[in-house]
């Protein structure tokens, strides 16, 4: 076994760096996005990144806490957010009420706002919410009944590898996530998985080869989509486990390998995270043709040419 440390909470918490300001009235972010649907056609999808209450778990990786706040938002104030979101962007036809934690959290999405917030999209045919397998219980699926359209569930796998997963203190076991998955798939409620890029302690190699294992399971277990993140630092422990050798964000080309071999599996759509991927470049010249190829291969579900850098450039090839 890997002499790697473990953390406690206490622990996790004392690296943090500052939170910042954040309006409970006001959901932090909006935008839409296109997005590859189950059928193969690219449609526009909202995201709204919610305000509330911080998520009760400390993952030893996760950044999410910057943007929310330390009680329970006011009743009424999601459904407002929501508002504020809805009133500003385009309509499509799919939302993702993303709140930073887990929506069936209770002091995080108050449940008295369940129903004002399923009112606000009656108008979508599938509503995304992300959520932690041990929260996965009646509460889902009377959210679901109160929608119009599709409830899918997004939950974070993070690794199955078996020494990491119980390090990034999540609170959850691989049979917590086969469990929730095969509750949920059994009530009609699909699930995306979070699959992390090179969490701490791996090499470039074997973050690649897990996160490539985690696809499989998830898709073994059930799971109807995966998606890949990078792991970024950001949130004082990947930084001082940087510092001590025990972590070093994905390459770029790290994320082209898991893509084409998600892809080559045909189990199930598979997305890699774009988000900032601008600082995954090591190559002014290639990087955003690498980014693009990346996303068209996101909207196309198809493996496409790599982009051969005329530069000097130690990604080449
Ligand atoms: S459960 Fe999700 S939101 Fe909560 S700390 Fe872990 S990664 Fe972050
Ligand atoms: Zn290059």
């Amino acid at each position: 076994m890997p002499a790697w440390p473990s953390f406690s909470d206490a622990e996790i918490l004392a690296a943090r760096p500052p939170r910042r300001p954040v309006d409970p009235w006001r959901p932090y972010a909006f935008l839409t996005e296109p997005e590859c649907q189950p059928d193969g056609r690219v449609e526009e999808v909202a995201t709204l990144f919610l305000t509330n209450r911080e998520c009760p778990f400390r993952c030893l990786m996760c950044d999410l806490w910057r943007h929310t706040t330390e009680a329970t938002v006011p009743a009424g104030a999601i459904p407002a957010q929501i508002d504020h979101a809805l009133a500003r962007l385009p309509p499509t036809r799919h939302v993702k009420l993303y709140n930073s934690g887990n929506f069936f959290d209770r002091r995080a999405i108050p449940p008295a706002d369940h129903a004002a917030i399923a009112d606000r999209v009656q108008g979508f045919a599938t509503v995304i919410v992300e959520n932690h397998p041990r929260l996965c219980g009646e509460a889902v699926l009377r959210f679901r009944d109160r929608l119009a359209g599709r409830l899918e569930v997004a939950m974070g796998l993070e690794t199955v590898h078996p020494e990491v997963l119980p390090r990034l203190n999540k609170r959850m076991t691989l049979e917590d996530y086969a469990r929730a998955v095969a509750f949920l798939r059994a009530h009609d409620v699909p699930v995306r998985a979070f699959i992390l890029l090179r969490p701490p302690f791996l090499s470039e190699a074997e973050g690649i080869d897990w996160a490539l294992r985690s696809l499989t399971w998830a898709f073994d277990a059930g799971v109807a989509c995966g998606v890949v993140i990078p792991t970024r630092p950001g949130n004082g422990m990947l930084e001082r486990l940087a510092a001590q050798g025990l972590f070093e964000p994905p390459r770029l080309a790290s994320l082209e390998r898991v893509l084409e071999a998600g892809l080559r599996l045909r189990r199930g759509r598979v997305f890699v995270d774009l988000w900032d991927a601008e600082r995954f470049f090591e190559c002014d010249r290639c990087g955003p043709a690498r980014r693009e190829r990346l996303h068209r291969m996101n909207l196309t579900q198809t493996i496409l040419p790599p982009v051969r850098c005329a530069g000097p450039c130690a990604m080449a090839g």
